[in-house]
């Protein structure tokens, strides 16, 4: 799909959520085309909730072997998001609306739909036993640092670092998995 039948499929988005596309205006915000669902395959359950996290086949396959290299580091690493639907996406930004939160607030640290790596079937939200919360604080652990050191080998990048140009908040537990080719 071409960035501006992307970008067009997102302000219709954005209406339908009565939000004035407007507001990401002055963001020069990536697009991304979003995966078939069809091409997803289930990576992980998470231990609390038995949700089920889904990424394409290689990404997949990727982060098993990355896991595998941190646990046998000592380090544990588990998925607290991975592929969302563009509709999915709608409703996380539905709960900031209802919590009373503005979008040029919630915008800063969740894509509007159209803009997140989590509907390529390639990103993910990463966390570690004894983080509390999936925040900045993630950046202080040793899980990030095992991260920061090896992740790369696996194809993973971390997508928002501090002052990246996108205007998202800092994201240490954000990574995505880049294909080598
Ligand atoms: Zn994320």
């Amino acid at each position: 799909m071409r960035l501006a039948q992307l970008k067009a499929q997102t302000e219709q988005i954005l209406r339908g959520l009565h939000i004035d596309p407007a507001v990401i205006a002055h963001r020069t915000l990536p697009y991304f085309e979003d995966v078939s669902e069809h091409l997803l395959v289930e990576t992980e359950t998470d231990a609390d909730t038995g949700r089920i996290y889904r990424l394409t086949a290689p990404a997949s396959a990727a982060w098993h072997t990355m896991k595998q290299h941190a646990a046998a580091d000592g380090v544990a690493i588990y998925l607290v998001s991975a592929y969302r639907s563009l509709s999915y996406q709608a409703d996380l930004i539905r709960t900031k609306q209802h919590a009373g939160i503005a979008p040029e607030v919630f915008f800063t640290s969740l894509a509007p739909p159209g803009c997140s790596e989590h509907h390529t079937g390639c990103a993910v939200d990463i966390n570690t036993p004894g983080c509390d919360e999936v925040t900045g604080v993630f950046g202080e652990t040793a899980a990030f640092t095992w991260l920061q050191n090896n992740a790369a080998r696996f194809g993973f990048v971390m997508s928002f670092p501090q002052g990246n140009p996108w205007g998202f908040i800092y994201e240490p537990w954000h990574w995505c998995w880049h294909s080598n080719s």
